[in-house]
């Protein structure tokens, strides 16, 4: 059987990284583009030499021709630090990246999946967040580029699913972590991490009684497979997390913990905007793809720890 052939954007990142390992393990024919702007080749390096793996450089907000049969768009930085260094090409990462690849769809008539976020739904007023929640998210802030782009996106990929009959898929996901994250990304867990592992104080924005809901990368890609491969009818939107909330503070003392780390707490001020509660309804995920979480947050963080502690060794 000739395998699928796989196009994933953002594919030197974080999370597709870890994609590219399950497509390439899973014998499909996998085309990693990346601009390297928050990802690096060393999350991709081992598969460089397999017969069924390319990577190529290039920026999703340019068109792109390949010939492939399913697109995974993840291009896009992640990180609220990241994201916000170059606002303006935020938002045309995830808008003008989306009609590029919704183009390229259209023309090979790919299934295309689109990584949308939790970030949709703002600092959400109902809780936890259902899929039929349209969100509070402000418009003219400073994480408007990225929540902002992200509504844009998931708006074109279904005008383009009811005006071109495309067949595709979104995501909504929560906060994901695990290896390959970058050192200085700036998300919680990784800053958390790195502190602990170097002896700086943890920086806890605001008083630390927000919360998340940690959803560890093996889970997740899990959950974006299954999406890829479900029925036609399931174009989502569908949540993709853990449903098990913390708070900021409580996942400092667990990172303290389990490294032994003697950092101190210290206490910043809370980014614009921040969400104050945050975490995901997966009923419509466990219906459509059967699909929950199985790496419980102590699990996931240990294999977090030694990935950092291995790398910061070096
Ligand atoms: P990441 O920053 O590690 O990965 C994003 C990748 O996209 C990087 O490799 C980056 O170089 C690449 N990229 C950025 N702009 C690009 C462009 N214009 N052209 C080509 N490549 C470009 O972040 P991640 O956590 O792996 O996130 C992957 C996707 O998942 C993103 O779309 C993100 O919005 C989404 N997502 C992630 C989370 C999470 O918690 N990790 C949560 C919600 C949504
Ligand atoms: N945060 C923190 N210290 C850090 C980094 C983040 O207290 O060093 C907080 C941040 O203010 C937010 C939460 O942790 O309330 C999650 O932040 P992250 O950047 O990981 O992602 P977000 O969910 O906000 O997109």
């Amino acid at each position: 059987m000739i395998a699928d052939r796989v196009l994933v954007t953002g594919g030197a990142g974080f999370i597709g990284s870890h994609l590219c390992d399950r497509l390439v393990e899973g014998g499909a024919d996998v085309l990693c583009v990346d601009n390297y702007f928050t990802g690096a080749k060393r999350n991709i390096a081992h598969l460089f030499g397999r017969p069924n793996f390319e990577a190529q450089r290039h920026d999703v907000t340019f068109p792109l021709y390949v010939e492939t049969d399913q697109i995974y768009n993840l291009a896009c930085p992640a990180s609220p630090v990241h994201y916000q260094f170059d606002p303006v090409q935020t938002t045309k990462t995830s808008v003008h990246g989306a009609i590029n690849m919704l183009g390229l769809a259209k023309r090979v008539k790919a299934r295309i999946l689109q990584a949308s976020t939790s970030e949709v739904y703002g600092d959400p007023e109902i809780h936890p967040q259902t899929e039929a929640y349209w969100g509070n998210v402000n418009p003219i802030g400073l994480r408007a580029c990225y929540d902002e782009g992200k509504r844009c996106a998931e708006t074109l990929f279904f005008d383009y699913h009811r005006q071109h009959g495309l067949a595709i898929r979104v995501a909504r996901i929560f906060n994901t972590y695990g290896p390959r994250m970058h050192p200085d990304d700036g998300r919680v867990v990784s800053n958390f991490i790195v502190q602990a592992l170097r002896g700086e104080p943890i920086t806890i924005y605001g008083d630390g009684g927000q919360t998340r809901a940690f959803c560890y990368v093996d889970d997740l890609v899990e959950g974006l497979l299954r999406l890829m491969a479900a029925p036609e009818t399931a174009t989502g939107p569908v949540n993709l997390g853990n449903p098990v909330e913390f708070t900021i503070r409580e996942l400092a003392e667990a990172v303290l913990a389990q490294t032994g780390s003697s950092s101190k707490l210290v206490f910043k001020p809370l980014p614009s905007d921040d969400p104050k509660q945050r975490c995901p309804d997966i009923a419509l995920a466990g219906k459509l793809l059967d699909w929950q979480p199985t790496v419980a947050l102590e699990d996931g963080l240990g294999r977090t720890i030694d990935y950092f502690k291995a790398l910061l060794a070096t």
